[in-house]
């Protein structure tokens, strides 16, 4: 018979999560040093001092529940971190690489903002208030950045990104291409500036 429970599930996609925070410590510091403009690298380097806190308040649920403060290899944000990487490594003109960075970190946060998500109603359902006060505080922060990248990627990234090479005419494929990933920067937001 099987004896793994939701609470069982619950401690490991906190463990999981644990990982994912201290892999993103590494990346955001990485991804602030690529970025262009100030206001970006703004962005990147105070989500990732809210990272540090996000660390510390998992270690405070592993106490609440008196779980071992320990993670688990997440290999999603592993992936996601990588693709990122592979980004930086290309050869795109600084606006776009703004764009791609937001595109990037995007990917990241909705990533969090479903773990967490889970984490929260996990907690809840299994009576563990504390704790889901305390991952709530989190999941709010990682929608509030995944907010602050929708807001710089549309208050001119974005724009400057698809004028980048508007007075290069050789290869308008390319460009098109490329205007199109940097649109797609553009999250959650229910309103969009260009149509
Ligand atoms: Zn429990
Ligand atoms: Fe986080
Ligand atoms: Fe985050």
């Amino acid at each position: 018979m099987a004896t793994g429970t939701l609470h069982d599930a619950f401690v490991d996609e906190l463990r999981d999560s644990y990982d994912a925070e201290k892999q993103l410590i590494k990346a955001l510091k990485k991804m602030a040093k690529a970025a262009k403009a100030t206001g970006l690298r703004t962005a990147f380097e105070t989500h990732l001092e809210e990272t540090h806190g996000q660390v510390q308040r998992l270690e405070k649920v592993f106490t609440l529940l008196d779980e071992k403060v320990k993670g688990k290899h997440c290999d999603g944000i592993a992936g996601i971190i990588e693709e990122g990487r592979a980004v930086m490594d290309e050869d795109f003109d600084d606006a776009t690489m703004n764009a791609c960075l937001i595109a990037s970190g995007q990917r990241a946060e909705h990533y969090e903002m479903a773990a967490y998500g889970t984490l929260v109603v996990w907690a809840r359902v299994l009576g563990h208030d504390a704790a889901a006060d305390l991952l709530q505080e989190t999941l709010d922060e990682e929608k509030a950045a995944d907010e602050k990248l929708t807001a710089l990627a549309e208050g001119g990234i974005n724009d400057k990104a698809a004028s980048a090479h508007e007075d290069v005419p050789s290869s308008p494929s390319k460009s098109t291409a490329r205007t199109v990933k940097a649109r797609a920067a553009n999250g959650t937001s229910s309103t969009r500036r260009r149509s």
